[in-house]
């Protein structure tokens, strides 16, 4: 985008004119933040005319979240205007930095949500023409503070700052039918940039109302109160984000949401195919579908449904159906694979479920094993049976995962389905995730290979030669982010860490499979071997924290609350405290993780294999130079692979070892083998920390005495994990260490999201 000083600060101030009636000289921060936005988007309207106009087949990616995080910043740097915005602000005496206080989008819970955000960054960047279609929820993904230690929750009025990144398209507006009301979806677009090279492809997020406007007359005719219901009930659908991450609500509003999204998205694409003269029967020629997750998969019945409406018999619609959508599964775990009950779907989307009655009518036609396939089994409907039995195309999001979804999770579906199923292991956007949130190791990095990575990643292996020379240059980039991060968690969570410390952190949702706990067993293991004398010369370390827990998950949330009191304990020792401090920052999230991922020593990467469909903080990590603790569990396998296992810390049970392990497992015969670990563990109720809820006695409970304890074999692995850390913490600080950390670095290149959405677009879409 061209950018001429003059004229933008021109067109800012006549915005701030029009919009507000204030100018660049008396603007507050909003304004001039909205005004600033709004002028930049009336630059790249012809390119996004463009592109919409453009005859490609395109592919439609549908997904209850997009974790957008901050848009402007990323924005102006794919433009290629960031640095010359700053200095436009810098004139006036004002500057870009000011717009950290913006609310991050968080419009999805985790790793889905932003690996959604980043595929749509990626394919813009790689020219795909790939659009996004999600909801635009009115509250994203909770506020969380901590009060005494226990998480506290409060509404994300993320829209405070205004949506200038948006334009609402209004005359896009359609209606979707549910069996108890109609609702009104209107169209919110906000276009997405790729990298420098003109291409703007679009993230539609559709915004429940009102099919009917306030309706004065019968306002007025003292039947007000009904007219205010309706709109309650409309409205409601895309109140607010569900913040579970990997479990299943099962409540009707979340599939009123789903269908609501789905339906209108589809109803949108199939006028405007009808509108451009386009035989619907050859839908494929024009569009494909990527189901993310099993939340959009009632767009398959609601498609058959529409095409229906359109006079096609079942198989007609149902070749359509399975020539255009491809499903990506993200989790193995049986809580999360969505599966709805006949009576609830029926009642709410009668039409919608006779659909999926013919889906498995045909299945059963084909005459397969109905013990081994169903959609409709015992009354209940299953969204991700469904969704293989229809798509052309089903993939897992990393090696290991998708084997395991082949061998265990769809194993039936593999054997009868196996030209089905296909990898494509999740990326990370370089720009978002270097680039942007760490410029100066960019730019060492620019001076060694030139800039040819920013869009083909694979380029970092050039760096291998010039290792020795970056050292230098790496530890005091490294050390300059740490002073920074620790200036923040300062501000912001009044814990004082040295960057001095090496900055150990485990940042992600927070839940059981992901073994925040067996983090803070070692830490209390290492406390009180340092109070004992066992250990004199311990490295010293900021264990950092950051997660965020569903509201209705009891054991996450003792686990916070756990950790919280162990940073208590610690931080205020006055011996331990000068080498060990712990601190669980609040509110985890986007922009957050980009301070955070710059200036981390250590990635703690260690749920229990199998678990981890793939992760992506671990590629953040890895991707700014730093070290992988962890399992052989998700990607971790495949950073292992491409950056050599010598240079992570890797322990831990295996996926085959836990399947034996399982077999025997006892708890209480690892803390009887183990004293030091049964004292750590001994914690959570013995009086150590107060626990006036008795949510640690509980966590105790489902670790060591509960039927099935500890699942997630935390013990288990505990003495493995505290040999690897102690391992790594030791060699903290020589020149060895910053070569492995270099190391990752230049393997960082398979971790592109421009690499898994070139994949998808090969091997799933065949797009380009
Ligand atoms: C990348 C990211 C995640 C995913 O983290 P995992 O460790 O892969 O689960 C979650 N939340 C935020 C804010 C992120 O940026």
């Amino acid at each position: 985008m061209k950018f001429e000083k003059k004229k933008f600060l021109t067109d800012v101030d006549g915005i701030l004119h029009a919009d507000y009636g204030t100018d660049l000289a008396s603007a507050n921060r909003k304004e001039l933040y909205n005004a600033l936005s709004r002028a930049v988007m009336s630059g790249i309207y012809p390119d996004w005319k463009a592109e919409k106009a453009e005859n490609k087949r395109r592919c439609g990616y549908f997904s209850a979240e997009f974790l957008m995080g901050r848009a402007i910043f990323s924005n102006l740097l794919n433009l290629g205007i960031l640095e010359e915005a700053d200095e436009a602000l810098k004139s006036i005496g004002e500057d870009l930095k000011q717009f950290e206080e913006v609310e991050d989008a968080a419009l999805g819970n985790g790793g889905l949500g932003r690996l959604a955000a980043c595929y749509l960054e990626s394919a813009a960047t790689m020219d795909i023409p790939l659009d996004g279609y999600g909801i635009r929820y009115r509250y994203g993904l909770f506020a969380q503070t901590f009060v005494d230690g226990y998480q506290h929750e409060e509404g994300d009025n993320w829209l405070k700052w205004g949506d200038p990144w948006s334009v609402r398209a209004e005359r896009d507006a359609v209606t979707v039918h549910f069996a108890d009301q109609d609702v009104r979806a209107v169209p919110y677009d906000m276009p997405i940039f790729g990298y420098k090279n003109g291409v703007v492809n679009t993230l539609r997020l559709w915004q429940a109302e009102p099919v009917q406007a306030f309706d004065f007359a019968t306002f007025n005719d003292m039947k007000g109160e009904r007219t205010a219901t309706e709109n309650f009930n409309a409205t409601k659908i895309t109140d607010v984000l569900y913040p579970n991450d990997n479990t299943m609500v099962g409540k009707i509003l979340r599939l009123r949401q789903q269908y609501f999204l789905v339906s209108a998205s589809l109803q949108d694409i199939v006028k405007k195919q009808k509108a451009a003269g386009h035989d619907l029967h050859e839908l494929s020629r024009y569009y494909c579908f990527q189901l993310n997750d099993t939340h959009p998969v009632i767009a398959i019945p609601e498609l058959l449904r529409l095409l229906k409406a359109e006079g096609f018999t079942f198989e007609e619609a149902f070749k359509v159906c399975a020539e255009t959508f491809n499903f990506t599964n993200h989790t193995i775990m049986a809580e999360a694979l969505e599966k709805w009950d006949v009576l609830a779907l029926s009642d709410l989307l009668p039409d919608v479920y006779q659909e999926i009655v013919n889906c498995q009518r045909r299945l059963e036609a084909d005459g397969l094993d109905g013990n081994k396939f169903y959609i409709i089994r015992d009354n209940v409907i299953h969204m991700a049976h469904l969704a293989i039995y229809v798509s052309s195309h089903v993939n897992g999001v990393a090696e290991i995962h998708t084997n395991i979804l082949k061998t265990d999770t769809f194993k039936n579906w593999y054997e009868r389905f196996p030209e089905k199923f296909v990898n494509v292991t999740n990326g990370i956007t370089p720009r978002r995730w270097l680039l942007l949130n760490n410029p100066a190791m960019a730019r060492e990095i620019d001076k060694y290979i030139g800039t040819g990575w920013h869009t083909d990643l694979a380029q970092l292996r050039k760096l291998e030669p010039h290792i020795e020379k970056m050292l230098p240059a790496f530890r005091a980039v490294k050390r300059a982010n740490k002073e920074k991060l620790a200036a923040y968690i300062s501000a912001h969570e009044g814990i004082d860490l040295s960057p001095d410390f090496i900055f150990d952190v485990q940042v992600k949702r927070l839940h059981e499979y992901k073994r925040q706990l067996l983090n803070a067993f070692a830490i209390l293991y290492f406390y009180y071997a340092i109070k004992d004398g066992e250990i004199t010369d311990f490295p010293p370390t900021a264990f950092i924290f950051g997660a965020k827990a569903a509201p209705g998950y009891y054991n996450a949330k003792a686990i916070i609350k756990y950790i919280n009191e162990i940073a208590k304990l610690v931080n205020n020792d006055p011996d331990v405290s000068k080498v060990m401090k712990v601190v669980f920052v609040q509110n985890y999230n986007v922009s957050y993780a980009e301070k955070i991922v710059c200036a981390a020593d250590v990635s703690e990467q260690i749920s229990m294999a199998g678990m981890e469909a793939s992760g992506t903080s671990n590629m953040k990590f890895m991707l700014n130079g730093t070290v992988t603790l962890g399992t052989l569990d998700g990607a971790n396998v495949e950073i292992c692979e491409e950056a050599g296992r010598e240079n992570n810390y890797i322990f831990g049970a295996t996926v085959e070892d836990v399947a034996a392990v399982k077999q025997y497992y006892c708890p209480t015969e690892m803390l009887g083998n183990d004293p030091k670990l049964r004292r750590v563990v001994e914690t959570l109720r013995d009086g150590t920390f107060s626990d006036e809820k008795g949510m640690l006695k509980k966590l105790y409970e489902s670790i060591v005495t509960d039927y099935g304890a500890d699942r997630y074999l935390v013990l288990y692995d505990f003495a493995d994990y505290v040999r690897a850390k102690m391992q790594l913490l030791r060699d903290y600080g020589t020149e060895d260490f910053d070569r492995k950390c270099l190391h990752n670095m230049a393997a960082a290149g398979k971790f592109s999201a421009d690499r898994s959405v070139t994949d998808y677009a090969k091997l799933i879409w065949h797009l380009k």
